[in-house]
């Protein structure tokens, strides 16, 4: 399982699943990425192979913003509903998350009772509950109220339709990377995935939260203290 994303002048769509590629090692049962451009959030995914992705994924996607991610299921079956991203009911918001979140079930009946869910999914939880939020705060507080709510593991890389210039990341007990290269960032569960684009990378720590720009990030922790990371060269094994 692995997360991937994208944000620069690049073919987003490209480097996404070129990165899934290289996270295949790490074990999945299904696949899925979403782009961002002028037209909207474009989603998709498939049960089963990168390759399969890559095949059902239109040719003509192109954007300069994106996300990814390798699932291995945890909380529902292996399938294209449960496969990540997942949307909020307006579609606003798109995840994708590695981990488990413990707290799933306490969340909707205290937060959500009325919203109807689209997975079986325990990832799908936490784009809502941002959907929620978001209706009275800005995205980012929106983001790290989810976060600070959330019991459990998560690696996370979310996008918002209507901030088109920013990926929201942020980790806990799952690996995630940020990688850094001339007019662009990614994030990733490993160097692995991105080293064919740059090999500088800051590694991410527990409890961090990410606002990726293009030519800026911004890390800080949940109680909202900057935290500076330090960057390291990524050598290929
Ligand atoms: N718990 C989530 C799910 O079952 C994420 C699993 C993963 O880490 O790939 O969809």
């Amino acid at each position: 399982c692995g997360i991937t994303g994208y944000i620069g002048s690049g073919n987003a769509k490209d480097i996404l699943l070129n990165g899934l590629e290289k996270l295949e090692y790490r074990g999945y049962d299904s696949a899925g990425i979403a782009v961002l451009n002028q037209a909207g959030v474009h989603v998709f995914k498939e049960k089963g192979r990168i390759a399969d992705l890559r095949a059902a994924v239109d040719a003509g996607t192109a954007g300069h913003i994106g996300i990814g991610h390798t699932r291995w299921a945890t909380h529902g079956v292996p399938s294209k509903e449960n496969a990540h991203p997942h949307q909020s009911h307006s579609g606003r918001f798109t995840l994708v998350h590695n981990g488990v979140i413990e707290n799933e079930a306490e969340l909707k009946a205290v937060y959500l009772q009325d919203a109807a869910f689209q997975s079986e999914t325990d990832t799908e939880v936490i784009v809502q509950l941002v959907e929620k939020f978001s209706k009275d705060m800005e995205t980012e507080e929106a983001f790290v109220k989810t976060l600070r709510l959330l019991k459990g593991s998560y690696a996370i890389a979310m996008l918002d339709a209507e901030t088109p210039d920013t990926i929201y990341a942020a980790k806990h007990k799952s690996p995630l990377l940020m990688g850094v290269g001339e007019g662009f960032h990614v994030v990733a569960s490993d160097a692995l995935a991105m080293i064919q684009y740059t090999d500088q990378f800051l590694e991410l720590k527990d409890r961090d939260v990410v606002i990726v720009k293009k030519n800026n990030t911004v890390i800080y922790n949940l109680q909202g203290e900057v935290a500076k990371r330090d960057i390291y060269r990524a050598e290929w094994d």
